[in-house]
């Protein structure tokens, strides 16, 4: 079976696709700085044959062999990522770099996590592949959304140079088990704020909108786009081929209708509470997820209120509620 090398494998979306890529024979090592991620979300797959874990940071070069490289290090939540900018910005470029030269070193193909954060905050809407984005490159979210931007553009460049196989998915919002409770991401505060009957965290007056994908659609995706081979003259034409493929759910909500939902399955009677919209806090985002079902024959399954109910039982259960 293939050697899987998941950097940020002991973060929400990392543990999860550990979990998938153990239980189909795949010999894993994941490889994180635990910075954001926890040990409780891996534990389970300590002493399983095909799992394996390092502690090392990838800003500093890694010397391990793997067949497939999926890379998913990185802080997702503003919070963490703006916490220690300049970290958050080595991870994308240096760490790049260096996930990069593993990858060519191995002959490995390599999958990497961008985001919707490289549409910013969008004039286009919904948001395309092509669509090449609005974002403020000296603003609090800039080490994160150019981070990944230079991501994107050192993964087509050692493509093309190179002729590696590298795969790009770009992640919306997306949410489930395993996500931090302290985190301050919106989907994981309203949960929490709900389960213990404190008022509801409203950034501004709440209309502004996200597209929330649930885990195990995602986690499917990036299995899909990793195994996604163009077609030659496609290739022929561009080393870089497919290019970045969008992944998420088009469904859309304001975050009003986001705490509306979490109320109506947590029930209690939590207020709203508003709180300043921070800056540069993109107004709307959705996925257009056409190259992904062209591509990848994949559209979500999971709808909102399906995906809300398991994510609600596991911070039921991590708070001891
Ligand atoms: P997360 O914070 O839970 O996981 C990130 C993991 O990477 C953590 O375990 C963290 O400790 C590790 N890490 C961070 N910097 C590292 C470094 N320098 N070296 C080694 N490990 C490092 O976040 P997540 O939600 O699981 O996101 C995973 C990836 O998906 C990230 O790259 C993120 O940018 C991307 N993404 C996530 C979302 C989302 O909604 N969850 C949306 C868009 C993109
Ligand atoms: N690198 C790494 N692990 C490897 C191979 C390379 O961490 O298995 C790092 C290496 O330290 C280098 C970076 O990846 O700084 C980029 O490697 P590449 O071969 O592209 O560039 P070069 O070594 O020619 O600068
Ligand atoms: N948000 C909110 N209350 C919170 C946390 C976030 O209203 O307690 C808003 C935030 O301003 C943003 C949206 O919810 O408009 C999504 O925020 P999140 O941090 O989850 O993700 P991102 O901004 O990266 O899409």
């Amino acid at each position: 079976m293939p050697t899987a090398l998941v950097t940020g494998g002991a973060g929400f979306l990392g543990s999860h696709l550990c979990d998938r890529l153990v239980e189909r024979g795949d010999d894993v090592i994941c490889v994180d700085n635990f910075y954001t991620g926890s040990k409780r979300n891996i534990r389970h797959l300590i002493g399983n044959n095909n799992f394996e874990v390092v502690r090392h940071d990838i800003v500093h070069p890694l010397f391990l062999e793997a067949d497939v490289v999926y890379n998913l290090a990185c802080p997702a939540s503003p919070e963490a990522y703006q916490a220690n900018p300049i970290k958050t910005i080595k991870t994308s470029t240096v760490g790049m770099v260096n996930v990069l030269g593993l990858a060519k070193r191995c002959g490995a193909r390599l999958l990497h996590t961008s985001t919707s954060e490289v549409y910013g905050d969008p004039e286009v809407h919904p948001q395309t592949e092509d669509y090449w984005g609005h974002v403020n490159p000296i603003g609090p979210r800039s080490c994160y959304d150019e981070g990944k931007r230079v991501a994107e553009s050192l993964c087509v460049n050692y493509a093309r140079e190179h002729k590696m196989p590298i795969r790009m998915v770009r992640i919306f919002n997306t949410y489930g088990p395993r996500m931090d409770p302290n985190d301050g991401r919106v989907v994981s505060n309203f949960i929490c704020q709900a389960l213990r009957g404190e008022p509801l965290t409203v950034y501004g007056d709440g209309s502004q909108t996200r597209s929330f994908c649930f885990v195990s659609d995602l986690i499917e995706g990036i299995l899909r786009l990793t195994a996604y081979d163009p077609p030659a003259d496609e290739l022929k034409e561009d080393g870089a081929a497919p290019g970045p493929v969008n992944v998420g759910n088009p469904g859309e909500f304001t975050m009003l209708e986001l705490a509306e939902a979490v109320l109506k399955i947590v029930g209690g009677n939590s207020e709203l509470k508003h709180l300043p919209l921070p800056t540069d806090d993109p107004k709307k985002r959705r996925p257009d997820i056409t190259k992904a079902r062209r591509l990848l024959d994949w559209e979500p399954q999971v709808s909102l209120e399906e995906g809300l109910k398991p994510t609600v039982e596991f911070y039921r259960e991590r708070l001891g509620l």
